[in-house]
């Protein structure tokens, strides 16, 4: 619009009724969150635009589709965006996302996201893992001066899926044997002292000295010094790995020696089972994304919609992820 008709425009917003300006800001409203959201976008993805096809990183600028800068690589003229080749390629209705990462810091579920959004729950379920795919890795790369690490478990689910191996559970439900069995997934939790957390859903059951290998053994110091409990998986992974360990005999009563314990991993356990509770069991396969949700919001270490969406492009803000 050109300036002198917008300032006549301008004059005009003071004779609008009360119900007239509620609906210029439903109209508007919608588009200042889009622009807010593009900014950010490109903002969080300035200069490593690689075209998808070939890997040229020569463009043109080739107009704007929905909201977003396009390109147009000039080796083979294949087009692009910020967002292309991540997992947010594609996902409509950009002026509501930085809404829904609201949400998601207030942790909603998928359905409560859903209504309060407007939006259809299969879509709330989409936007929901596609912004965990990536979010959940932003973790520190290693655990460094003592570690302590423990194991919690959750029954499986297979919640959303369309088949099933066994008769249906009820929502929650009880485990049919007593123990730790195969209706069990582990969740395996190392943390440093310095609050640095580590997670894995290494699979059903007690967790192994191979797993342990997978997934502990390059995320740790080489001189740290790893506290557990007497669970033996942890003593043969360790001599075997030749990490310093000490065991806390949980079961003959002793909680804390000095310094080595495992309650700040314990206390981390029982935040991330309170959280999810109100979920109602989260499907065994999407255990992974909860567990970096929960960390992102865990002490605060993620506070805002923007931040959130940085992590879900991959990108890492140090100011914005230090712990
Ligand atoms: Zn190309």
């Amino acid at each position: 619009m050109q300036a002198r008709r917008f300032e006549l425009f301008l004059k005009d917003l003071s004779a609008l009724t009360r119900r007239q300006r509620e609906r210029l800001l439903g109209l508007l409203l919608p588009a200042v969150k889009l622009d807010q959201a593009v900014d950010l976008i490109e903002q969080s993805t300035p200069h490593r635009l690689a075209c998808p096809r070939c890997g040229s990183d020569r463009f043109h600028r080739h107009g704007r589709a929905n909201g977003l800068q396009r390109y147009r690589c000039r080796n083979c003229a294949r087009t692009c965006n910020a967002l292309t080749g991540t997992p947010l390629a594609r996902l409509r209705h950009k002026g509501r996302w930085l809404d829904y990462l609201g949400s998601m810091l207030e942790s909603h579920s998928i359905r409560r996201a859903a209504a309060q959004l407007g939006i259809a729950g299969a879509t709330s379920f989409r936007w929901r893992h596609r912004f965990l795919s990536l979010s959940k890795n932003d973790r520190p790369q290693r655990l460094s001066g003592i570690a302590e690490a423990d194991e919690m478990y959750v029954l499986e689910s297979h919640k959303g899926s369309r088949t099933l191996e066994r008769a249906p559970r009820k929502r929650g439900g009880k485990a049919t044997k007593r123990g730790i069995s195969h209706e069990q997934m582990c969740i395996l939790v190392a943390r440093d002292r310095s609050g640095q957390t580590l997670d894995w859903v290494p699979g059903k059951g007690p967790v192994t000295p191979a797993q342990l290998h997978e997934h502990l053994k390059g995320r740790l110091e080489p001189d740290v010094l790893l506290v557990t409990d007497a669970h033996a998986a942890y003593r043969a992974f360790a001599r075997e790995a030749g990490i310093s360990h000490e065991a806390v005999n949980l079961k003959a009563g002793t909680r804390v020696r000095g310094a080595l314990h495992v309650q700040n991993v314990n206390a981390y356990h029982s935040r991330l089972r309170g959280w999810l509770l109100p979920f109602r069991g989260v499907a065994s396969r999407y255990l992974g994304n909860y567990l970096g949700w929960r960390w992102a919001l865990d002490g605060g270490r993620v506070k805002t919609p923007d931040a959130l969406l940085q992590a879900a492009l991959g990108v890492r803000r140090p100011a914005l992820f230090h712990t």
